[in-house]
């Protein structure tokens, strides 16, 4: 073997691993399957590409995703750096140049002595190569397949679902009452159905095209955000007892047999979310099938639902706390494929299973993040076990409670403070990591 570690997938959390393994002296093989094999959304076949927005978040570090490019820069990471020079003037958030940043990620990978470069899809976990797996939310088919069989169906997610989010004044109000299951009453409007129309809504959902990018057959749902046709498809009753179940509402129609709940999605109420209700219905079923809905009869979309490719491996069940797979020692997952979501996460991610490689390969001790930073709580979340896993984006609601005050009462500058000392005591420990030691 050529090189000390393979890194799989060459996108953020990706070319952060394997430049930062460089930086620490660790030989990299990195896998990046395009443009042999395409996703549906990258569009070149550059390391780093930003798959949609150009924007990395806030600068502040009051604002989680600030503090987070904060704690990379300390630790030296050098997708930031690229990010720091592509930069364009965009007020408070920060953006970049796509073009310009993955150009220049491709630049740092390509002449890095310590970095080969191997265009070739990934398919199976080899536990006799180091590895770093980071193929993020469009993993490939065939890799997923293998995943799923190592890792256990229960454990592998595919895909997201996104509920429609209509206006507010296309409601009609005559149909719909003010109520909540418990809280306040004005937060949330109900649609009631009787009998009669929840099952006509039932069998519609059922029977209705839906707009999937895969065959059935190879549909996995995350079970705690399944697309409202995939529950109507479970039996009749299942929405009623579900994300429609009318208990718990104060006040409603004697005649209420099932409801959808409306929750308001900007602080002026003109756009509402229907809340449990994601779904993957081709566009004119959702419309024709909502408007079966006394209250939305009338329904206008601000934006219709949708579902997406994003693998993601149910993390506090697969992986240890220093994010390598439990059950193959020396393979560690990186980036949204642990269950983080978005560029900055992935990077951090990228970076963290860098560290935790290189700390096991050479005999360093391994860095600990502490929930008092941002990228430490990231850790903490895809690793801590939780009834309820769902993907995340770094902000201060993941403080754990012990640790703190939840997110409305943390004082956001104490917390930057003391997570920006923490990061630089690991990044001074790091820096004295002996890197001329051989790999093991
Ligand atoms: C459609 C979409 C839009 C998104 N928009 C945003 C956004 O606007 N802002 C934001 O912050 N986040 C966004 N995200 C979320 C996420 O942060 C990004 O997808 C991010 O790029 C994830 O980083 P990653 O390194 O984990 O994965 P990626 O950046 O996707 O990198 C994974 C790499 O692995 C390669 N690969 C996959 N399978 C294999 C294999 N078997 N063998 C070899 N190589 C393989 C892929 O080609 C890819 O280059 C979006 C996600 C999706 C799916």
């Amino acid at each position: 073997m050529g090189f000390d570690i393979r890194v799989v997938g060459g996108g953020l959390a990706g070319s952060e691993a394997a430049l930062s393994l460089a930086r620490l002296g660790v030989s990299v093989e990195l896998w990046e399957m395009r443009p042999l094999r395409k996703t549906d959304i990258h569009e070149t076949d550059r390391f780093g590409e930003l798959v949609c927005s150009n924007s990395l978040g806030s600068e502040a570090l009051r604002d989680a995703r600030g503090l987070l490019k904060a704690e990379l820069r300390l630790l030296g990471s050098a997708v930031v750096a690229c990010a720091d020079a592509s930069r364009l003037p965009a007020g408070k958030a920060f953006a970049v140049d796509k073009n310009q940043f993955s150009r220049l990620v491709t630049q740092s990978i390509q002449s890095n002595p310590l970095i080969s470069i191997r265009r070739e899809e990934y398919r199976q976990l080899d536990s006799s190569v180091p590895t770093i797996l980071a193929t993020g939310p469009l993993t490939s088919p065939d890799l997923l397949v293998e995943l799923r069989e190592r890792l256990g169906r229960e454990n592998l997610f595919f895909y997201d679902a996104v509920a429609p989010s209509i206006w507010a004044h296309s409601v009609d109000r005559e149909s719909s009452f003010l109520s909540s299951r418990g809280g306040d009453a004005a937060d949330y409007l109900n649609c009631p159905l009787t009998r009669e129309e929840y099952y006509a809504f039932v069998h519609a959902l059922q029977s209705a095209r839906r707009h999937l990018p895969v065959s059935p057959n190879e549909q996995k749902y995350f079970e705690g955000c399944l697309p409202v046709e995939e529950i109507a498809r479970r039996g009749d009753d299942a929405l009623r007892f579900g994300p429609m179940r009318p208990i718990g509402l104060r006040e409603r129609p004697d005649d209420c047999f099932a409801v959808i709940q409306l929750r308001k999605e900007n602080r002026e109420g003109t756009v509402l979310g229907l809340v449990g209700l994601q779904t993957s219905l081709a566009i004119a079923e959702q419309q024709r099938v909502l408007a079966m809905i006394p209250a939305l009869r009338n329904v206008e979309f601000v934006r219709y639902g949708l579902i997406h490719r994003n693998a993601f491996v149910r993390g506090p069940s697969v992986l240890s706390q220093d994010l390598q797979l439990k059950s193959f020692e020396r393979i560690w997952a990186a980036g949204q494929l642990c269950g983080v979501d978005g560029y900055m996460e992935s990077t951090a991610l990228g970076l963290v299973a860098a560290l935790n490689s290189a700390a096991t390969l050479r005999g360093f001790p391994r860095a600990v993040f502490s929930v008092h930073t941002m990228t430490g709580l990231l850790v903490d979340f895809v690793t801590r076990e939780t009834d309820d896993f769902q993907p995340t984006n770094a902000n201060y609601g993941l403080l754990p409670l012990e640790a703190g005050p939840k997110q409305k009462a943390v004082d956001r500058e104490a917390f930057a403070f003391v997570a920006l000392e923490q990061i630089r005591h690991i990044a001074d420990e790091v820096e004295g990591w002996d890197t001329n030691k051989t790999a093991r």
